[in-house]
């Protein structure tokens, strides 16, 4: 019997995960919630290879959502500093606490249980009620999104409202019911190995005999999205203040990036400046409210590069000459700063040691 390509779509993408199921992670082919959960949050914007060693610390420290859900909020954002976009850890922590307070501790098994927990969308729902309950629930992701566009020639913008209607309603037509996990796992693997974002190995492909991108050549050209990712520059200017042996800090709060992560005294300027520039400007005079100081030495810049913007980052070192009064910092012991989480570019002024801190 001849099959239809939809049928030759599934019935291939299992035959290949049967002959290369190479990916081998500690989280796949489990059938802990929990820890499916956990994995996909780690890797939410974060690669497999930097992912896997926090999967393995968080699940050392907290084995079950109980555990998890107990812990302070600082020692779960310390665990999780250097995976940046903070709000998934915030998020995490959250659910973790509504499943001991709602679900008395056990993880949901349906779908829609699972995507009323805090920060779970579609895509994480139907992951995790797939590979832990088998649901039928088509997972759509990046390179789901792009094995679909390609073999069946789509052009339609992935991420406009249509688009995601009709690649949400084709990948749930394609999934056997029966086999959800396998199937899931499968199309996310086959994006990742074979139709790649670049150079795809359409050469060594199951698919290629019925593959529209293939035969129209239009592989290079698809998935299409339709906005372009605007970067933003942003100019940070941060104050380290000592005094005695202690410097200033505050913990970030509001609708930006890094919240609940801890900073020095934080300048933003519109544009690069030198460091004589921000010793004359009044938005340090501003910051000092009066107090007398020393520059005791400036960082190279450091460059952290998050999805919608780069942030440059230069650190000044001031020595307050007597004690300073600085409004909404607190003062801290120099060498109690490792207790407390940083974004990215702080760890890595403070391991850089650039500065004379310690
Ligand atoms: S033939 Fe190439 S473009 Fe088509 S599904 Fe296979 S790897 Fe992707």
């Amino acid at each position: 019997m001849k099959l239809s390509p939809k049928q030759f779509f599934t019935a291939r993408l299992l035959e290949w995960n049967r002959q290369h199921n190479t990916r081998s992670m500690p989280w796949k082919g489990i059938r802990d919630p929990y820890r499916i959960w956990l994995s996909e949050i780690i890797l939410q914007q974060t690669r497999v290879e930097q992912g896997l060693p926090y999967y393995e610390r968080f699940i050392a420290h907290y084995p079950t959502v109980r555990d998890l859900a107990a812990a302070p909020d600082e020692a779960v954002f310390r665990l999780w500093q250097g995976l940046g976009y903070y709000a998934r850890c915030k998020n995490m922590l959250a659910a973790a606490r509504q499943i001991v307070q709602t679900f008395d501790g056990r993880f949901p098994d349906t779908y829609e249980q699972i995507q009323s927990l805090k920060g779970i969308g579609p895509y994480t729902a139907a992951a995790v009620a797939s590979f832990a309950f088998n649901s039928p629930h088509a997972v759509l992701d990046g390179n789901v999104f792009r094995v679909l566009a390609r073999y069946f020639g789509i052009d339609t913008p992935t991420d406009s409202t249509g688009g995601k209607k009709q690649f949400a309603a084709l990948a749930q037509e394609l999934l056997p019911p029966e086999q959800s996990a396998i199937y899931n796992q499968s199309i996310m693997d086959f994006g990742a190995v074979v139709c790649k974002p670049q150079q795809p190995s359409c050469g060594q492909c199951l698919l290629a005999p019925a593959c529209v991108a293939l035969q129209q050549q239009t592989v290079a050209r698809l998935p299409v999205k339709s906005k372009k990712l605007v970067i933003r520059k942003r100019y940070f200017y941060y104050i380290v203040l000592e005094h005695q042996d202690q410097v200033f800090i505050r913990k970030r709060t509001g609708n930006d990036i890094w919240q609940n992560l801890h900073e020095f005294i934080l300048l933003e300027m519109p544009a690069p400046v030198t460091a004589s520039e921000l010793l004359a400007s009044p938005e340090l005079r501003g910051v000092m409210n009066g107090t007398p100081y020393t520059m005791q030495g400036a960082s190279p810049t450091f460059k952290q590069q998050l999805t919608h913007q780069t942030i440059h980052s230069q650190f000044l070192l001031l020595a307050a000459t007597r004690k300073p009064a600085i409004k909404d910092y607190m003062a801290v012991p120099r060498t109690r700063l490792n207790s407390y989480a940083f974004p990215k570019t702080i760890t890595d002024f403070l391991q850089n040691k650039s500065l004379e801190l310690f």
